[in-house]
């Protein structure tokens, strides 16, 4: 116990030991994730195809599968440096209420206005726009983290911000949508009249409280009809986790300087940013063979892309207008239960940890809303923040995988991605406070509906 004691609960780095450069995984990869393809010409798209939606530097970052680091620019590391590094913490009250043998670290992100790791893609994507001298950007945003960070990293970078908000979201976290106002940012609840995608779905679905495929259809759309804009997206892409790479970089470094080594790494994974900015530099080391660690992607039971879904070429977005990726997915016409509390709702997953995963490189499990929420609670009445939902699903697991070593007593060093706080989720934290919270599993047929929209063409058979 003494000896372990020497490990202060917070780890934090000096300015002088953050990253500043983001690591790519996809170098590090011998199957490289499958190419976008061009809806049209199921074609692997092209630089020139993408730079009317995408940043130019960007479209770059997204198609590099060589380059091992970016520097990241100097304006950027000065913006990390108001909210970063983010502490990693030691969980020692959690391990004591759980009397497990297991060390539990956390890598906490959610120390800055947006609540969430998102502000570590934003502010990356907003600059390479500004750097362009585009005059806006235009987004979707789910639960709301997006779009409150690119709020933030725009109004400091003035760049003008347009925020599609998945309805259900817009109407149930109005706080969230009062902080991207007061960012400056336009936010639109979607599917919305303001475009022709959005026209088209609320018809195909009248009513429907919406979904992040359809929100991204539309801001795509919004991004491709104004001179001067471009479309940046939160999750998913390849770009975002490279960006992300800055979390498990710092944690390397501060897990390094007290000789820790994790033996299971976990993350929630809704469209892959987080876990896959975490487990990237651990990642790099066991595909180079230096290390082997255990990495477990954690996701709802009531979205699971990763468990349930098909490894195949699918549609981003609901409305068909983003190209194509190889994808575990559900389908882009897939509408995740309105019962289920906030973000992690994609339909699809990275094709960078698609194809780890597929490859038997990572885990994954999904896992019930109340467990989830049960988990939530247990965190926060012994570590003090309380987690936001999509959190949470990590917490769940690192406390399973706790609970397990206690049984065997091991003493397995587990960390997690505590991605952000859940102030603005009060209304779900309701729900559960009032055992009004129900599990909501989809049947195979259910899933099956979502599946017939897969894109059919030779070699992307289901
Ligand atoms: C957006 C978000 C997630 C899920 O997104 P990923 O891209 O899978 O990381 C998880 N936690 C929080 C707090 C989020 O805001």
């Amino acid at each position: 116990m003494s000896e372990e004691k020497k490990i202060p609960y917070k780890i934090y780095l000096e300015e002088k030991e953050m990253p500043d450069r983001w690591y790519n995984v996809r170098a590090d990869m011998k199957n490289k994730p499958a190419p976008l393809l061009n809806p049209g010409t199921l074609q692997p798209l092209t630089i020139d195809e993408m730079k009317g939606i995408f940043c130019e530097e960007l479209c770059r970052q997204e198609l590099d599968d060589t380059t091992p680091y970016f520097e990241i620019p100097e304006k950027i590391r000065k913006f990390y440096k108001m909210y970063r590094p983010s502490p990693l913490v030691r969980a020692y009250c959690l391990e004591e209420k759980l009397q497990t043998p297991a060390k539990i670290y956390y890598k906490f992100e959610g120390n800055n206005t947006s609540g969430s790791h998102k502000l570590n893609s934003a502010i990356a994507q907003a600059y390479y726009a500004k750097d362009q001298g585009l005059k806006g950007v235009t987004t979707e945003t789910g639960a709301g983290q997006w779009g409150t960070a690119l709020s933030m990293a725009c109004a400091y970078l003035e760049l003008d911000c347009q925020v599609y908000m998945v309805k259900c979201s817009y109407e149930q976290k109005p706080f969230r949508r009062e902080v991207m106002r007061t960012y400056g940012a336009n936010v639109t609840p979607s599917p919305s009249n303001t475009t022709e995608v959005g026209r088209k779905i609320l018809e195909e679905f009248p009513g429907t409280t919406g979904s992040l495929g359809c929100a991204i259809s539309e801001a795509v759309e919004a991004a491709v009809s104004q001179e001067g804009y471009r479309y940046v997206l939160g999750s998913v892409l390849s770009q975002v986790l490279l960006h992300q790479s800055v979390i498990g970089l710092e944690t390397k470094t501060a897990m390094d300087k007290y000789g820790i080594k994790p033996d299971i790494i976990i993350g929630c994974a809704g469209g892959g940013s987080n876990l896959g900015g975490l487990i990237s530099p651990f990642m790099g080391e066991k595909l180079r063979g230096e290390a082997d660690y255990r990495f477990i992607a954690v996701e709802p039971a009531s979205c699971p892309s990763l468990t349930r879904g098909k490894y195949v070429y699918d549609f981003c977005d609901t409305g068909k207008v983003c190209p194509l990726a190889k994808m575990y997915t559900l389908g882009s016409g897939f509408m995740p239960a309105p019962n289920h509390a906030g973000g992690l709702r994609y339909h699809g997953m990275s094709s960078v940890l698609s194809q780890l995963y597929d490859d038997g490189y990572m885990e994954a499990v999904s896992v019930e809303q109340t467990a989830v929420f049960k988990a939530a609670e247990e965190f926060a009445r012994v570590e003090g923040i309380l987690p936001a939902p999509e959190s949470s699903h990590a917490i769940k697991v690192a406390i399973d995988e706790a609970m397990k070593c206690k049984e065997t007593g091991e003493e397995k060093t587990i960390l997690f991605g505590l991605t952000g706080t859940g102030y603005f989720d009060m209304v779900a934290y309701e729900r559960y406070n009032n055992g009004e919270m129900s599990d909501y599993i989809p049947t195979d047929e259910d899933l099956a509906k979502g599946l017939a929209g897969v894109p059919k063409f030779p070699g992307n058979e289901i």
